[in-house]
């Protein structure tokens, strides 16, 4: 639109399917747009475009002062624009409970396994759900916790015991609460140390924060 008053001093007249061919956009959206405009209210600053005279429709007449204004895309968008918004943002809310099914709640790691177990003197079938991050589900319920969740135990609900075993040395980091005993992760951890074995350990069974830089071992 621009480029039909460059130069001019006065406005000019052009038809939509030419603003439309030469701005490679639909009618309907050029339309849309002079449209919305027309039945907004009138603001000082740069002009827009607008209808010519009785040619609504047809003909726009582009302003000596035509200036590029944000276009008011919501004002814009017609009844069918808006359906389609609305299904594709009901398809994507589907699509998004789909996934978060098969993702931990807490840490969004993926499910890495199902399994089921029949238990015939309770006349039950349980599926077990194990996720990357260890936590693990029974029918739904969060038996083994995951590190970034609520139910991860803090430091000071483990004993770390550490014994030497050829050479090097190995801490046992041994539940003290039943919430630390539901980690199902059992690990050891080896140092060079007795220190270096216990803070590896600590390393390994700390509760974990989500955008935080795990820390590193120093050793191996
Ligand atoms: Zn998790």
């Amino acid at each position: 639109m621009k480029s039909h008053v460059k130069g001019r001093h006065e406005s000019k007249i052009v038809d939509l399917p030419t603003l439309a061919a030469e701005s490679n956009e639909p009618e309907g959206l050029i339309f849309n747009i002079i449209e919305s405009r027309a039945s907004s209210p009138i603001s000082a600053g740069p002009r827009g475009a607008t209808w010519f005279e009785k040619e609504r429709g047809r003909l726009i007449e582009v302003p000596v002062d035509f200036n590029m204004e944000p276009v008011d895309i919501a004002a814009a968008l017609t009844i069918p624009h808006l359906e389609k918004i609305q299904a594709l943002q009901e398809r994507l809310e589907r699509v998004e409970e789909e996934r978060a099914q098969y993702h931990c709640p807490h840490c969004d790691a993926e499910i890495s396994g199902i399994t089921g177990q029949d238990f015939p003197e309770h006349h039950a079938y349980v599926t077990y759900e194990t996720f990357a991050c260890g936590r693990v589900t029974a029918d739904g319920w969060e038996e083994g916790p995951c590190p970034y969740g609520p139910n991860w135990p803090r430091l000071d609900e483990f004993e770390f015991v550490v014994k030497e075993q050829g050479g090097l040395f190995v801490c046992y980091p041994m539940p003290k609460t039943d919430r630390a005993r539901r980690v199902r992760a059992a690990t050891r951890e080896v140092g060079r140390t007795k220190e270096e074995a216990e803070e590896n350990a600590r390393i390994a069974v700390a509760p974990k924060v989500k955008g935080q830089p795990e820390r590193r071992r120093s050793w191996p």
